[in-house]
């Protein structure tokens, strides 16, 4: 951190413009992030705009909307002009350009000095696309690293109480409320920090958790209706099909979350949760232990993600999807 620290605090010295940008179907941290760093830069002085490939969930645009955020789709006059007026380009919780989705991808892709990116992330086998990486993969979250930058820079006496709560938002989030295996003493330090500068960890959870649609609660009864056990004992899966999503009218963000409930059961160290789409399955892969589903999606569901928590897509029905599971576990474990 110290040598990255030291580049950034000497380009932050000058008021600078910058616009911050973050992968597709933005989650948490994806938001968390791109607001605290947001709201962080503007109280020093820099100007900042926030362009999202594309719509947050309803609870996320409710609780940490910030009024310069505009969405890539249908904007791409937009994104010029603000790629061509900006110092720099911060990519927020994602490892690859192709994160950010199309339109986002290809104004950035050609980005020539003197602008340039940043790259603040955690998750594994960055890309080489940013001329600054700050790459951890040991970290929880993008915002636990926007937070460890903001502090050894000095600025986090001068963080919003909405940007403290949009970086302990992410980071609630991006750890299962603190429960996944990245939660590190450094977590709970930073979240303690948080606190100290106006996070308010009641209003943060309500603000992301309690703000179900009845829907959601309808959707994740469907989904649980198929809940199966594959016969190694180890692995559920479950889906929602695309006509039972137009039945009770799926919401983007409805589903979100609904794959650790596959977690919870007893003896289950992997649940994969597949939302049937139009001519494919978008899945979402959680696991125990060294169950490592990240390699498995790569190897099954041409995805990724994290060793404990990844995603991907997938062409055929969800008895090959379950076979072929099956079948990884056998081999890999
Ligand atoms: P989720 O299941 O919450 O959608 O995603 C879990 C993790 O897997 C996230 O960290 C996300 O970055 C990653 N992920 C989800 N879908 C994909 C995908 O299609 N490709 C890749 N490379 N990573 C994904
Ligand atoms: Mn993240």
């Amino acid at each position: 951190m110290h040598e990255s620290v030291r580049i950034i605090q000497d380009f932050f010295k000058s008021p600078k413009q910058l616009l911050i940008t973050t992968h597709t179907n933005p989650d948490g941290d994806a938001i968390g992030s791109t607001v605290g760093l947001a709201c962080a830069l503007r109280s020093q002085g820099h100007t900042v705009s926030i362009v999202l490939p594309n719509t947050p969930p309803a609870n996320l645009i409710a609780f940490l909307a910030d009024e310069s955020w505009f969405i890539a789709e249908g904007n791409a006059e937009r994104l010029k002009e603000e790629v061509e007026k900006c110092d720099l380009v911060a990519t927020l919780d994602f490892n690859d350009l192709s994160r950010a989705g199309e339109i986002i991808q290809a104004a950035l892709q050609e980005l020539q000095s003197p602008r340039f990116m940043w790259m603040v992330d955690h998750h594994i086998d960055p890309s080489d696309y940013a001329k600054w990486t700050f790459s951890d993969t040991k970290k929880s979250s993008t915002c636990e690293m926007v937070w460890d930058i903001l502090s050894s820079m000095g600025w986090e006496t001068s963080l919003s109480p909405l940007a403290a709560n949009a970086l302990y938002a992410g980071i609630m989030t991006d750890t299962g409320s603190f429960r996944f295996p990245s939660t590190t003493s450094s977590t709970h330090r930073a979240v303690a920090g948080l606190m100290e500068v106006g996070a308010e960890p009641h209003k943060v959870h309500e603000g992301i958790f309690d703000q179900n649609r009845l829907e959601r609660l309808r959707l994740l009864s469907a989904s649980l209706a198929h809940l199966k056990v594959l016969k190694s004992g180890k692995a559920v899966v479950f889906y929602i099909s695309l006509e039972e999503q137009r039945k009770i009218g799926l919401e983007k963000g409805d589903t979100e979350g609904f794959v650790n409930y596959g977690l919870s059961v007893e003896g289950i160290s992997l649940s994969a949760f597949f939302i049937e789409s139009e001519g494919f399955w978008k899945l979402s892969l959680r696991s125990k232990g060294d169950l490592d589903v990240n390699q498995m999606s790569r190897t099954l569901f041409n995805g990724g993600g994290h060793k404990n928590a990844a995603g991907g897509k997938f062409i055929g029905s969800i008895e090959s999807a379950m076979n072929a599971i099956e079948k990884y576990i056998d081999e890999n474990n």
